[in-house]
């Protein structure tokens, strides 16, 4: 429409008709938002500085535009040329002026612009030593200096004293490296990856951790052509180094680089410093963090220990002093009248007592066993409801009534030994926590290629706090008193280690104190994977 409405007149200056005049015109416009348009996508790719230095021409390119379209209605209405140029003047100043904040940005402009990520970086730095792991805290720490810094790369690489070499570890979708490779770099892509150097050989990252200083290099191939090959690959040309010290601790070495120079300057180098300080400063808290896990760690051990020695020491002492005393009673009558009969009673006692011992020594010998592969032993097919019976048997008295509700065969194909122990640490704690007698009930099932075994008691239950207590080691009910219950609380561990490397599953469940208390066991009838094979195919 413009093109029709142009007054044939109005292009009387030029030798140029006045459509062309304008098609031109607007071809270079185009071509003007094309590189604003481009720039400004470029730069959603970076960050920091170089994100608005590309702002910066983006603004340029389009005031360039803007000047170029003016040249219109200059040319088509020359009587109001000198307002039109005035206005591009404007514009044509503008654009001086970003293009000269893009292509060389004054340092009070850079210190500016950079700024917010530093303030963003330095803001998360307190959280950052708090990370799962050293290389965690090392890739953010990377990220925030290539950030602050508007670099397209950062990477750290950390002191090994035992080894005396620095380790630049990367991951695939990190930064590259100022000393990678081709192959390497193809790695990297792969997955974690580490690079490792003596520091003399590690171009110039090494030389600022040598020297202690940090080092700016507008073209490091050219200042170190042993090493050329290697930062040409990683597009590192311009580079900025400086050590990674706390106190006089040398921790590593921080590199940022980029593949051309202008886009860093001489005095960027404060700021790399600043962040291997800031470096320093997390990874040295990161240390101390480490360090006070693992005296927390020995801590515990030791606890575990000294609880160990207490617990085994508290009940060892009560059926040893009973058989120390029931010997020398024994002792003391038969030296005083050497022809009476034997007292039996008193032999029996000894008999229980030192059983009761032998229990409680295999019990501390199976805690420290449990947690090992192999505790579990050889399987066989075994039937459980016999099982059920003796043991029922064994631990009847007058005073507590035991049955077995099953039916005719439960088999299972399992370590016979360690099911009798099962059966007999459940059973006994039954008894045991029922001191006013009462009934014990043992359910036997088979369902769906499981096997499922309760014991189910009515005596002092368990509290709703406990129950997910007392499997571990040492833990015991806060309603059981050590001197009317004897007890270490390590037999309901090692009957869930029994039951676990069965492939099974151990629970309690109570109604609360003093209300009972069921423990529910879960086995698989055939544990072993080739057995299983076998009755598949049977
Ligand atoms: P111990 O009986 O030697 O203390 P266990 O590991 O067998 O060790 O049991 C741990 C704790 O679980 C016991 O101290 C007790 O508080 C609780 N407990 C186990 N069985 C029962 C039960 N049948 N009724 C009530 N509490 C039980």
């Amino acid at each position: 429409a413009i093109v029709v409405a142009v007054p044939p007149t109005a292009t009387t200056s030029s030798k140029l008709p006045g459509w062309a005049v304008v098609l031109l015109v607007l071809y270079f416009f185009v071509l003007e938002v094309y590189a604003a348009v481009s720039f400004v996508q470029a730069a959603r790719y970076s960050g920091g500085v170089t994100r608005r230095r590309m702002q910066a021409v983006a603004v340029g390119s389009l005031c360039i535009g803007i000047v170029i379209l003016l040249s219109i209605p200059e040319t088509l209405a020359p009587e109001t040329s000198g307002f039109w140029s005035a206005i591009g003047l404007g514009f044509s100043l503008a654009a001086g002026a970003a293009f000269f904040a893009g292509f060389a940005t004054p340092a009070f402009l850079r210190r500016a612009w950079q700024e917010p990520e530093l303030r963003a970086f330095l803001g998360r730095a307190a959280s950052l030593p708090r990370l799962p792991n050293t290389t965690a805290i090392v890739r953010e720490l990377e990220r925030g200096a290539a950030a602050a810094t508007g670099a397209p790369n950062a990477s750290i690489g950390l002191w090994s004293p035992d080894e005396g070499v620095l380790r630049f570890s990367v991951l695939g979708s990190s930064p590259r490296l100022s000393v990678a490779n081709g192959s390497e770099a193809e790695e990297l892509a792969a997955g974690a990856h580490e690079l490792v150097g003596r520091p003399g050989d590690q171009g110039i990252a090494g030389r600022s951790f040598l020297t202690q200083r940090p080092i700016f290099v507008g073209n490091a191939m050219r200042e170190d052509p042993v090493n050329a090959a290697r930062y040409q690959a990683s597009g590192a040309s311009a580079l900025l180094a400086a050590p990674i010290t706390a106190g006089d601790k040398h921790l590593g070495v921080l590199a940022v680089y980029a593949p051309r120079a202008p886009i860093f300057a001489e005095d960027d180098l404060v700021l790399v410093q600043l962040l291997a300080d800031q470096a320093a400063v997390i990874l040295e808290s990161r240390a101390l963090i480490d360090e006070a896990a693992r005296v927390q760690a020995r801590e515990e051990a030791t606890r575990l220990k000294d609880d160990f020695l207490s617990a085994a020491a508290h009940v060892l002492k009560t059926p040893l002093t009973t058989l120390v005393a029931q010997t020398q009673l024994l002792e003391r009558r038969a030296l005083r009248s050497p022809s009476d009969p034997p007292d039996l009673a008193g032999i029996r006692r000894l008999v229980t007592e030192a059983k009761r011992l032998n229990r409680l020594v295999l019990e501390l010998l199976d805690v420290s066993r449990a947690s090992q592969t192999g505790f579990v032993g050889e399987r066989a097919p075994i039937d459980l409801v016999p099982l059920a019976r003796e043991v029922c048997a064994r631990y009847g008295d007058g005073h507590h009534h035991l049955e077995v509700d099953a039916p005719p065969a439960v088999v299972g194909e399992l370590d016979g030994d360690r099911i009798r122990q099962l059966f007999e640490n459940l059973v006994e704690n039954a008894v045991k926590y029922s001191p006013d007698g009462g009934s014990v009930r043992v359910a036997l099932a088979i369902d769906d290629g499981e096997i499922h075994l309760t014991v189910t008691d009515w005596g002092i239950g368990i509290s709703p706090g406990d129950l997910p207590l007392i499997f571990d080691r040492f833990q015991r009910g806060k309603n059981v008193d050590d001197r009317r219950f004897a007890g270490m609380g390590l037999g309901l561990y090692i009957c869930r280690q029994i039951v676990e490397q069965h492939g099974g599953h151990l629970s309690v469940s109570s109604e609360g104190v003093g209300r009972g208390s069921t423990f529910h066991v879960m086995l698989p009838v055939v544990t072993n994977p080739a057995a299983s094979g076998a009755v598949l195919s049977a």
